[in-house]
């Protein structure tokens, strides 16, 4: 499917005119991927209401052509820094005294180069903080194109969370789990990981972020496996957590509590919903279970071209949900010294509910 980088850039103009700003400059690289294609490390995009240019370096010169494919998005090899030429290309237009830029993803420092790179008159005054992000809100609904790629993004990671079943034994250390899964994902043909892969096994899962150790996996307890993978650009996300031997009765409780917290979750997501009201779905169920104060993170998070970003679904968050958003549900209780659980499905917003994306099994599974 061709991805529509026009339509993007045009309901991107619209906000730009409502904000009343001839010109934006953005630098984020997600966001510059996102309105043009183009994946490289340096670049910077240009929008005007008549143009749109992007800046790279001269490394990029045949992935700039290759990727950038809209006639109407001009490419410039820059020889200064990408952000520095669009600074100035913005400044140059005719009716364009002013431009607007992203303080969440402009550094102080950066700020002041990008001024001393204008004429003096304008470097007071050209550029203007946008008081609300404007890529970022676009990027929180995705269209079609984007919503075909994070399935299969999700699909990938559930058919490597299938690969590493049967291979998940006691006495392999967390790290050639990690290695395993991550070999096996480049061989399928992610991009990359979308971030660092936790396995954290036994008393180590009750570490949220426990990242893959040299531990052997023991021969009795839980093994949390949180991974994603980069498929076509977009982030996959999901977490698993299996048990080696035998669960206690206590371990299993607490697996049971964390499935239905879960399950309620995704149950309660639905266009129109508040985060909070589905971050409040999954939590009651731990309160209820003695196991709120075990429940240390928000519920879930956005995913796309990156692995967080907006919405956040935390306690008492007012935003509410809308029809398109790809969200991550993922309660985890961690008793520590003890083990700790968790279980992450990656959602589509739909009108009427979600459609889960990652459908691998979360019933408790036993490894022998
Ligand atoms: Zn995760
Ligand atoms: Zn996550």
């Amino acid at each position: 499917m061709r991805v529509d980088h026009l339509r993007r850039i045009g309901a991107l103009r619209r906000k730009l005119t409502r904000a009343g700003l001839p010109g934006l400059l953005v630098t984020h690289l997600p966001d510059v991927r996102y309105l043009c294609g183009f994946s490289g490390s340096s670049a910077a995009l240009a929008i005007t209401r008549r143009s749109v240019r992007m800046f790279t370096d001269g490394r990029y010169t045949t992935q700039a052509t290759e990727e950038v494919q809209s006639p109407r998005i001009d490419v410039e090899i820059a020889t200064t820094a990408a952000a520095t030429a669009a600074a100035q290309w913005l400044a140059a237009q005719p009716g364009v005294g002013a431009a607007g830029f992203d303080p969440n993803h402009t550094s102080v420092a950066e700020l002041t180069r990008l001024k001393e790179g204008l004429p003096a008159r304008l470097r007071k005054s050209f550029f203007t903080p946008l008081p609300a992000p404007l890529v970022e809100t676009l990027r929180l609904i995705k269209d079609d194109e984007e919503l075909v790629i994070m399935r299969q993004a999700a699909l990938m990671g559930c058919k490597l969370f299938d690969h590493i079943l049967p291979i998940i034994r006691p006495g392999l250390k967390e790290v050639e789990v990690a290695a395993e899964l991550e070999y096996k994902a480049r061989l399928m043909g992610a991009e990359g990981m979308s971030f660092e892969t936790i396995v954290a096994s036994g008393s180590r899962s009750a570490m949220p972020h426990g990242n893959a150790s040299t531990q052997p996996l023991p021969r009795q307890g839980f093994v949390t496996l949180d991974f994603g993978i980069i498929h076509k650009g977009y982030c996959s996300d999901m977490t698993r957590t299996v048990h080696l031997g035998t669960p206690t009765a206590r371990e299993r409780n607490a697996y049971y509590a964390v499935f239905e917290a879960q399950e309620a979750g995704v149950a309660a997501v639905s266009s129109g919903v508040s985060s909070g009201d589905v971050d409040e779905a999954a939590r009651s169920v731990l309160r209820r279970e003695g196991l709120a104060e075990a429940f240390s993170h928000s519920t879930g998070h956005g995913v796309g071209l990156e692995i967080h970003e907006a919405p956040r679904i935390g306690a008492k968050q007012k935003a509410r949900l809308q029809a398109g958003m790809v969200v991550t549900i993922e309660p985890g209780v961690y008793l520590p010294g003890e083990f700790g659980v968790r279980i992450e499905d990656m959602v589509t917003v739909t009108r009427t509910g979600a459609e889960i994306l990652t459908p691998a099994t979360k019933a408790l599974i036993e490894l022998y």
